[in-house]
């Protein structure tokens, strides 16, 4: 699987990005954990990028496309991997774009977390204090000031890559309001919806499901079932992704945010199916 998660600082992207490494197995490719990184090991990288970081700037293309496409070709990117603060700005994802054809690699999605302005400050004021209480540094960053320089070039720069990824049908909006626990539980949804979920995935995440929900017997049995269920809502899942017209036949106004609405809606159909099943199966 292969993701860009979009969204302003302090919406919660490193937080869904660790979640959705752990869950898949794929690597989190951070530019600003990688630069934070180089920083901390006064790389010739690093000291070009310190002073821009620490005012809230951009560092230039040259060196975060660089860092990316060396990443991308470790053995461990080969699974899958998210990005994660990276594209930022349209020439980035335009080199993106050629790196990963390059690369013969396809994007699967841009999961973006859409959150209300307001609400950042307040966030990233509770991850600092949170830090503190830990013992941990805290980024040289994350100060008010820096912070409203950050927001502003998010809106300026990054915010033109919705229309970017929606134009080629890449994205995916999730309301990043929600709790931490909704957020993830929604961008599984919505991937596996799309089919960007490998079956042996879709099949651990609802056995997992499965288990945590019912008692120990009953998540044996469910466990079998789940991969009825699982492969089920895979097949719908996937069945509509092959009547989708190719992008120049289909109306303009078609968006990929419907579609995957729909096929959802299937996917939760043939889910309440097998579970149903499961039931019946426990009861005799
Ligand atoms: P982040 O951890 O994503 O908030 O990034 C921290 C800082 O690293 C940013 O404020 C930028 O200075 C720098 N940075 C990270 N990613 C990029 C990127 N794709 N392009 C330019 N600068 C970046």
């Amino acid at each position: 699987m292969r993701l860009i998660l979009l969204g302003p600082p302090g919406s919660g992207k490193g937080t869904q990005a660790h979640r959705l490494v752990h869950r898949y197995g794929i690597v989190q490719l951070s530019t600003g954990e990688m630069l934070r990184a180089a920083v901390a090991a006064q790389t010739p990288v690093g000291l070009k990028a310190k002073d821009v970081m620490a005012s809230g700037g951009l560092v230039p293309d040259e060196i975060v496309i660089g860092i990316i496409s060396d990443r991308l070709d470790q053995p461990d990117a080969a699974k899958g991997f998210i990005l994660d603060g990276f594209p930022r700005t349209v020439p980035q994802a335009q080199a993106l774009d050629e790196l990963l054809k390059k690369k013969h690699m396809r994007l699967d999605a841009v999961v973006e977390l859409r959150v209300n302005e307001s609400a950042l400050l307040q966030r990233v004021e509770s991850r600092v204090a949170e830090m503190r209480a830990r013992g941990e540094e805290v980024r040289i960053d994350d100060t008010q000031e820096v912070l409203t320089k950050r927001l502003a070039s998010y809106r300026a720069l990054t915010e033109p890559l919705i229309h970017y990824y929606s134009e080629r049908r890449k994205l995916l909006t999730v309301d990043g309001m929600m709790t931490i626990e909704h957020v993830t539980r929604e961008i599984n949804r919505i991937l596996t919806a799309i089919g960007a979920v490998e079956a042996k995935a879709a099949k651990k995440a609802a056995a997992a499901k499965r288990i945590a929900s019912g008692t120990k017997k009953a998540a044996g049995k469910a466990s079998k079932s789940a991969g009825k269920g699982a492969g089920a809502a895979r097949k719908v899942a996937k069945a509509p992704r092959k009547a989708v017209k190719p992008a120049s036949k289909r109306p303009k106004t078609a968006s990929r945010k419907s579609s995957a609405g729909s096929k959802a809606a299937v996917v939760r159909k043939a889910k309440k199916t097998a579970k149903k099943v499961t039931k019946k199966r426990a009861k005799a």
